[in-house]
Protein backbone atom coordinates (compact mmCIF):
# COMPACT_ATOMS: atom_id res chain seq x y z
CA UNK A 1 0.00 0.00 0.00
CA UNK A 2 1.01 3.54 -0.63
CA UNK A 3 -0.39 6.75 0.63
CA UNK A 4 -3.65 8.08 -1.52
CA UNK A 5 -3.09 10.53 -4.26
CA UNK A 6 -5.96 12.33 -5.58
CA UNK A 7 -6.17 12.68 -9.44
CA UNK A 8 -9.90 14.03 -9.31
CA UNK A 9 -10.48 18.00 -9.69
CA UNK A 10 -14.19 18.26 -9.13
CA UNK A 11 -16.20 21.55 -10.13
CA UNK A 12 -16.55 23.79 -6.97
CA UNK A 13 -20.08 21.91 -5.46
CA UNK A 14 -22.50 23.59 -2.97
CA UNK A 15 -23.25 20.37 -0.23
CA UNK A 16 -20.16 18.38 0.51
CA UNK A 17 -22.02 14.97 -0.25
CA UNK A 18 -22.07 16.20 -4.00
CA UNK A 19 -18.64 15.36 -3.80
CA UNK A 20 -18.92 11.59 -2.93
CA UNK A 21 -18.64 10.37 -6.42
CA UNK A 22 -15.57 12.19 -6.64
CA UNK A 23 -13.85 10.81 -3.44
CA UNK A 24 -15.20 7.19 -4.67
CA UNK A 25 -12.65 7.51 -7.41
CA UNK A 26 -9.59 9.22 -5.67
CA UNK A 27 -10.24 6.69 -2.99
CA UNK A 28 -10.45 3.78 -5.36
CA UNK A 29 -13.57 2.96 -3.70
CA UNK A 30 -12.28 2.13 -0.38
CA UNK A 31 -12.75 3.51 3.35
CA UNK A 32 -9.46 6.16 3.64
CA UNK A 33 -8.70 4.77 7.24
CA UNK A 34 -9.57 1.21 7.80
CA UNK A 35 -9.16 0.52 3.58
CA UNK A 36 -12.33 -2.07 3.63
CA UNK A 37 -13.65 -1.96 -0.05
CA UNK A 38 -17.37 -1.01 -1.16
CA UNK A 39 -17.75 -4.81 -2.36
CA UNK A 40 -16.89 -6.08 1.54
CA UNK A 41 -19.01 -3.57 3.26
CA UNK A 42 -22.33 -3.56 1.09
CA UNK A 43 -21.68 -0.75 -1.57
CA UNK A 44 -21.42 2.81 -1.86
CA UNK A 45 -24.71 3.04 0.93
CA UNK A 46 -22.62 2.78 3.31
CA UNK A 47 -19.65 5.08 2.88
CA UNK A 48 -19.89 8.52 3.88
CA UNK A 49 -18.28 12.00 3.03
CA UNK A 50 -15.61 12.13 5.76
CA UNK A 51 -14.09 15.42 7.13
CA UNK A 52 -10.68 14.88 8.28
CA UNK A 53 -10.63 17.90 9.66
CA UNK A 54 -13.98 17.70 11.31
CA UNK A 55 -16.86 20.37 10.20
CA UNK A 56 -18.22 20.62 13.90
CA UNK A 57 -15.08 22.26 14.89
CA UNK A 58 -15.41 26.18 14.58
CA UNK A 59 -11.72 25.87 13.78
CA UNK A 60 -12.31 24.13 10.82
CA UNK A 61 -15.47 26.09 9.83
CA UNK A 62 -14.19 27.18 6.62
CA UNK A 63 -12.98 23.36 5.70
CA UNK A 64 -16.52 22.12 5.30
CA UNK A 65 -16.58 22.37 1.58
CA UNK A 66 -12.85 22.14 0.46
CA UNK A 67 -11.98 18.93 -1.37
CA UNK A 68 -8.88 18.33 0.72
CA UNK A 69 -10.62 17.83 4.06
CA UNK A 70 -12.72 15.58 2.34
CA UNK A 71 -12.20 11.90 2.66
CA UNK A 72 -14.12 8.73 1.97
CA UNK A 73 -14.69 6.59 4.30
CA UNK A 74 -16.86 3.49 5.80
CA UNK A 75 -20.00 4.66 8.13
CA UNK A 76 -18.30 2.62 10.81
CA UNK A 77 -14.69 4.87 11.02
CA UNK A 78 -17.00 8.40 9.92
CA UNK A 79 -18.78 7.35 13.31
CA UNK A 80 -15.80 6.38 15.73
CA UNK A 81 -13.48 9.26 14.49
CA UNK A 82 -16.67 11.56 14.35
CA UNK A 83 -15.84 15.05 15.96
CA UNK A 84 -12.48 13.94 17.41
CA UNK A 85 -9.27 15.91 16.94
CA UNK A 86 -6.48 16.31 19.53
CA UNK A 87 -6.04 19.48 21.85
CA UNK A 88 -2.99 21.19 21.49
CA UNK A 89 -0.78 19.59 24.38
CA UNK A 90 -1.81 15.95 22.20
CA UNK A 91 -0.50 17.49 18.96
CA UNK A 92 2.58 18.87 20.62
CA UNK A 93 3.08 15.53 22.39
CA UNK A 94 2.58 13.80 18.72
CA UNK A 95 -0.53 12.45 19.04
CA UNK A 96 -3.43 12.56 16.16
CA UNK A 97 -4.98 10.92 13.20
CA UNK A 98 -2.58 9.95 10.32
CA UNK A 99 -3.20 11.60 7.48
CA UNK A 100 -3.46 8.63 4.67
CA UNK A 101 -3.30 11.29 1.92
CA UNK A 102 0.36 12.37 3.31
CA UNK A 103 1.51 9.27 4.57
CA UNK A 104 1.54 5.47 3.98
CA UNK A 105 -0.30 4.54 7.31
CA UNK A 106 -0.27 0.67 7.31
CA UNK A 107 3.77 0.98 6.15
CA UNK A 108 5.06 3.29 9.12
CA UNK A 109 3.14 3.50 11.86
CA UNK A 110 1.89 0.04 12.92
CA UNK A 111 2.62 -3.68 11.99
CA UNK A 112 0.33 -6.14 11.38
CA UNK A 113 0.98 -9.23 13.93
CA UNK A 114 0.03 -13.00 13.06
CA UNK A 115 -3.66 -12.57 14.37
CA UNK A 116 -4.45 -9.98 12.23
CA UNK A 117 -4.10 -6.80 14.82
CA UNK A 118 -2.59 -3.65 14.27
CA UNK A 119 -0.01 -3.02 16.38
CA UNK A 120 1.26 0.87 16.96
CA UNK A 121 4.70 1.83 16.24
CA UNK A 122 3.94 5.79 17.24
CA UNK A 123 1.87 8.02 18.63
CA UNK A 124 -0.03 8.84 15.52
CA UNK A 125 -0.21 4.49 15.24
CA UNK A 126 -2.00 4.21 18.62
CA UNK A 127 -4.35 7.53 18.35
CA UNK A 128 -5.05 6.61 15.19
CA UNK A 129 -6.05 2.81 16.11
CA UNK A 130 -7.87 3.72 19.31
CA UNK A 131 -10.02 6.17 18.32
CA UNK A 132 -10.87 4.89 14.98
CA UNK A 133 -10.87 1.11 16.80
CA UNK A 134 -8.92 -0.29 13.71
CA UNK A 135 -8.81 -3.28 15.70
CA UNK A 136 -12.36 -3.96 15.18
CA UNK A 137 -13.61 -7.36 15.22
CA UNK A 138 -14.10 -7.46 11.33
CA UNK A 139 -10.89 -6.01 10.43
CA UNK A 140 -8.77 -8.08 12.61
CA UNK A 141 -10.65 -11.21 10.87
CA UNK A 142 -9.93 -9.80 7.46
CA UNK A 143 -6.53 -9.18 8.16
CA UNK A 144 -5.87 -12.53 9.36
CA UNK A 145 -7.68 -14.55 6.52
CA UNK A 146 -5.79 -12.69 3.73
CA UNK A 147 -2.52 -13.33 6.08
CA UNK A 148 -3.32 -17.32 6.37
CA UNK A 149 -4.31 -17.63 2.74
CA UNK A 150 -1.36 -15.59 1.17
CA UNK A 151 1.01 -17.82 3.32
CA UNK A 152 -0.95 -20.75 1.87
CA UNK A 153 -0.44 -19.60 -1.11
CA UNK A 154 3.54 -19.97 -1.26
CA UNK A 155 3.82 -22.32 0.86
CA UNK A 156 1.59 -24.66 -1.84
CA UNK A 157 4.25 -22.53 -4.57
CA UNK A 158 7.46 -23.68 -2.26
CA UNK A 159 5.91 -27.38 -2.23
CA UNK A 160 5.04 -27.81 -5.85
CA UNK A 161 8.98 -26.44 -6.52
CA UNK A 162 10.42 -29.19 -4.37
CA UNK A 163 8.12 -32.01 -5.80
CA UNK A 164 8.91 -31.14 -9.26
CA UNK A 165 12.77 -31.28 -8.22
CA UNK A 166 12.49 -34.38 -6.29
CA UNK A 167 10.67 -36.40 -9.13
CA UNK A 168 10.50 -34.45 -12.17
CA UNK A 169 7.61 -32.31 -13.61
CA UNK A 170 6.46 -35.44 -15.29
CA UNK A 171 5.52 -38.01 -12.52
CA UNK A 172 4.43 -34.73 -10.56
CA UNK A 173 2.40 -33.47 -13.71
CA UNK A 174 -0.84 -34.98 -11.68
CA UNK A 175 -0.56 -33.46 -8.10
CA UNK A 176 0.84 -30.36 -10.19
CA UNK A 177 -2.82 -29.88 -11.05
CA UNK A 178 -4.32 -30.54 -7.66
CA UNK A 179 -2.19 -27.90 -6.57
CA UNK A 180 -2.59 -24.96 -8.90
CA UNK A 181 -6.31 -25.59 -8.35
CA UNK A 182 -5.40 -25.05 -4.38
CA UNK A 183 -3.53 -22.19 -5.36
CA UNK A 184 -6.25 -20.59 -7.83
CA UNK A 185 -9.08 -20.86 -5.36
CA UNK A 186 -7.05 -18.83 -2.77
CA UNK A 187 -5.86 -16.49 -5.07
CA UNK A 188 -10.18 -16.25 -5.54
CA UNK A 189 -10.74 -15.87 -1.89
CA UNK A 190 -8.28 -13.67 -1.51
CA UNK A 191 -9.47 -11.21 -4.33
CA UNK A 192 -12.75 -11.00 -2.45
CA UNK A 193 -11.76 -10.07 0.48
CA UNK A 194 -10.18 -6.43 -1.07
CA UNK A 195 -9.09 -5.16 2.35
CA UNK A 196 -5.56 -4.73 0.97
CA UNK A 197 -6.48 -4.67 -2.61
CA UNK A 198 -7.20 -1.85 -4.95
CA UNK A 199 -9.43 -2.75 -7.59
CA UNK A 200 -10.02 -0.72 -10.34
CA UNK A 201 -13.92 -1.02 -10.91
CA UNK A 202 -16.75 -0.25 -8.83
CA UNK A 203 -18.69 -3.24 -6.97
CA UNK A 204 -22.42 -3.28 -9.05
CA UNK A 205 -25.89 -2.09 -7.20
ZN1 LIG B 1 -13.38 2.31 7.54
Amino acid sequence: MTKIIRHQNPPIQSRYQDYKPFLRIDFTYQCAYCRIHEAQWGSQRNFAVEHFRPKSDPRFKNLTLAYSNLYYSCNRCNDFKGKTWPSGQQEADGYGFCDPCREDFYAIHVKQNSNGVLEPLTNVGRYTCDHIRLNRKILRECRETERRLLNDVRSTHRLLRRLEQKHGEQKTSEIRSVLEEYIRDSREKLKGLHVFFRPAVPVDE
